[in-house]
């Protein structure tokens, strides 16, 4: 009897053994909520758990959002949206106050793989900057889109729109009050130079314990590719349309495959001038650092040499993992595809 060939195929296929099934990849992904002078407030002991317990969900979030094959892109973004909404962070919900009183918000957003990016500034009707920031990178042919610009472009890319008065918490504003008395002490010390409108270098220091709160993610996904996002509200009085590092790609966030992804928080104008999160990918490709290397070279000694404060959280395309500041605290925590988790404040 002939045995038709196809049948014979099968049947030799059928004895080889089975291909041993393809590891899972391995997914990581870094979160940060601001760093800053975190003092413990004894009249709110609890204060530090609920900032905990945020950060966990967002791991969470992530977790899930990651397990079900979703890219870095997509992670980074959900996470960020979620610290947007809780009103404890410097994002969306919650942001501090520019010294007119407003909220002026800025985010941005990078992709690894393609080194593409999006980002928006000093926008003030935007419910959520980062999906903004997204739709900027994938829907327009630019980076950075600003204050009414930005806005215009959002409502046609029917992004949730808000009242202004959304952004409003009791906490902020007490925190601009305070800021501005401190401004004004700290303007009529000056006597041997007369300083006719305190300057932003003069009104830094104070900053320190109102600012704290940005968020940042940076995601390593399953394929490999890394994502960064981070969304602020800036530093509380902010003046003259005030821009921080954040949207800035390069210095507050930056991702690239070959390298790491960086989310930065802290006081911008350095990590501007440092061009922080790109010199750090830099150390890598080019002086062969480490990550963790790289971030206590920015964090430790370019960042402390100007006189500037803050921190980071990255991942590199091996999933090694740095959070690194030179603050009192910075909130932040990760999350592995093994479960692996920690969230901290404190060093
Ligand atoms: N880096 C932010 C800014 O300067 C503030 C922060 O991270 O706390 O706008």
């Amino acid at each position: 009897m002939k045995i038709p060939f196809f049948f014979l195929l099968v049947f030799v296929i059928s004895l080889k053994p089975l291909p041993a099934q393809k590891p899972a990849s391995n997914f990581v992904l870094v979160i940060h909520g601001g760093a800053g002078t975190i003092k413990f407030d004894p009249a709110q002991p609890d204060k530090q758990k609920k900032y905990e317990a945020e950060l966990t969900k967002a791991l969470q979030i992530g977790y899930d959002t990651l397990s079900k094959n979703a890219t870095a892109l997509d992670a980074a973004e959900v996470v960020v949206r979620y610290l947007e909404d809780c009103p404890l962070f410097n994002a969306g919900k919650g942001a501090v106050f520019t010294s007119k009183g407003t909220n002026e918000l800025d985010a941005a957003i990078m992709d690894g793989s393609t080194l593409k990016a999006g980002a928006i500034a000093g926008v003030t009707t935007i419910k959520n900057p980062i999906t903004t920031a997204r739709a900027v990178m994938e829907k327009s042919n630019h980076v950075l889109l600003m204050g009414k610009g930005a806005e215009e472009f959002a409502k046609e890319n029917k992004q949730v729109m808000v009242n202004p008065k959304y952004f409003y918490t009791e906490e902020r504003w007490q925190a601009l009050q305070m800021a501005k008395k401190d401004a004004e002490k700290k303007t009529v010390k000056q006597t041997t130079t007369p300083v006719t409108e305190p300057n932003i270098a003069v009104l830094q220091p104070e900053n320190k314990d109102y600012k704290y709160g940005t968020v940042g993610a940076v995601v390593l996904d399953k394929f490999g590719n890394l994502a960064a996002a981070t969304s602020t509200g800036g530093m509380t009085n902010k003046k003259y349309g005030r821009v921080g590092d954040v949207p800035i790609i390069g210095a507050g966030t930056y991702a690239n495959n070959n390298t790491c992804a960086i989310s930065c928080t802290g006081w911008g104008e350095y990590f501007i001038r440092l061009v922080m999160a790109k010199s750090l990918s830099d150390l890598m490709e080019y002086k062969n650092l480490s990550i963790d290397e790289a971030a206590k070279e920015m964090i430790h000694h370019k960042l402390p040499d100007l006189g500037g404060d803050g921190g980071l959280i990255g991942v590199d395309k091996n999933g090694n993992i740095t959070m690194q500041f030179n603050s009192t605290g910075m909130y932040r925590g990760y999350i592995k595809s093994t479960g692996e988790k920690m969230v901290a404040v404190f060093k």
